[in-house]
């Protein structure tokens, strides 16, 4: 049998408006899974109640939000305003711009939840903005749990989620012992741990990391020895290298200059939402505090500033 690929990768530990926060995603090691480029697992925590993150923009990606515990209500600047609770998906699509905020509604605690965004292709990227609510999403029985598609195809299920890109993102709530399922071979995986602990072969994965699983598997096999709960993500390897920074996706930092100059004067690319909290005014880029350096390409992942 070949040897397969499997690299953990410890998280990096982030703070996003008092909330602890493990970003999976992007790291120096590992930038992107198919299309997914950022994942934030947040919490577990009891402060959910005190979340509140106030306007700022988007651009070039799409945001999927995904809780296990809490609820929050999203506005953004197209004029929707949606509570989403543990179980449903929110999924923003910024392409050429959007604004949005995100609070908690006061009436739960607690926090569970990720959020993840898609690095949308240069075919979508400069086009419209949009955003879909999905209470419903499809579900699987599996050997020992389940699973909830939350984009893309998965052991003969299919979420109706816009989808950019050849790509998938399925929960998996899984019990003591072994889960067997379907993979698509060519596309890359990785998992994220929220809760519990998986074993992949002689590894066990814990919240806190990323596990690549790399491309060319037909199948994956967990193993569980108390109620787990984790996200698959995978995709066809993205079409090119993509720069991040702040909120922003794009591919030159020229369009990453633009689009903060946009949000700095208020242009009305970014619109307006109709939330009451003050709008997030966007960090220096590193390449124009320090004009001498040379050090080409992509800038440095994780700005503190970065929150999804
Ligand atoms: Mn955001």
């Amino acid at each position: 049998m070949l040897e397969q690929t499997l690299e953990i990768t410890p998280s990096r530990q982030a703070d996003v408006a008092g909330t602890a926060v493990r970003r999976a995603l992007p790291r120096r090691a590992r930038r992107t899974v198919g299309a997914w480029c950022f994942a934030d697992h947040m919490g577990p925590s009891d402060r959910g109640a005190e979340v509140a993150i106030g306007p700022h923009p988007h651009i070039g990606l799409q945001t999927v939000t995904w809780l296990v515990e809490g609820e929050m209500v999203h506005r953004d600047s197209l004029g929707s305003e949606q509570v989403i609770r543990a179980g449903q998906l929110n999924l923003m699509t910024a392409g050429r711009g959007i604004s949005h905020a995100e609070e908690a509604t006061g009436a739960v605690r607690g926090l569970h939840g990720i959020q993840l965004w898609v690095a949308q292709p240069d075919s979508t990227r400069q086009a419209e903005p949009a955003f879909e609510h999905h209470a419903e999403l499809p579900r699987v029985e599996l050997d020992a749990g389940d699973a909830t598609v939350l984009i893309g195809d998965f052991a003969g299920q299919s979420s109706t989620a816009r989808r950019d890109t050849d790509h998938v993102g399925v929960e998996l709530a899984i019990r003591a012992g072994v889960t067997t399922m379907p993979l698509r071979g060519d596309h890359e995986h990785a998992l994220v741990v929220l809760a519990g602990a998986v074993g992949i072969g002689a590894a066990v994965v814990t919240p806190g990391h990323l596990a690549y699983l790399g491309i060319g598997r037909d199948e994956l096999a967990l193993q569980a020895t108390e109620p787990t709960r984790l996200l698959l993500l995978g995709g066809v390897p993205f079409e090119s290298p993509v720069l991040m920074w702040w909120n922003f996706v794009a591919r030159t930092r020229a369009e990453m200059d633009t689009a903060r100059a946009d949000w700095s004067r208020a242009s009305e690319r970014f619109g307006e939402t109709s939330s009451p909290l003050e709008r997030i005014p966007a960090p220096v880029p590193p390449w124009t505090e320090s004009p001498g350096r040379t050090e080409g390409g992509v800038a440095s992942p994780g700005n503190e500033e970065e929150h999804g």
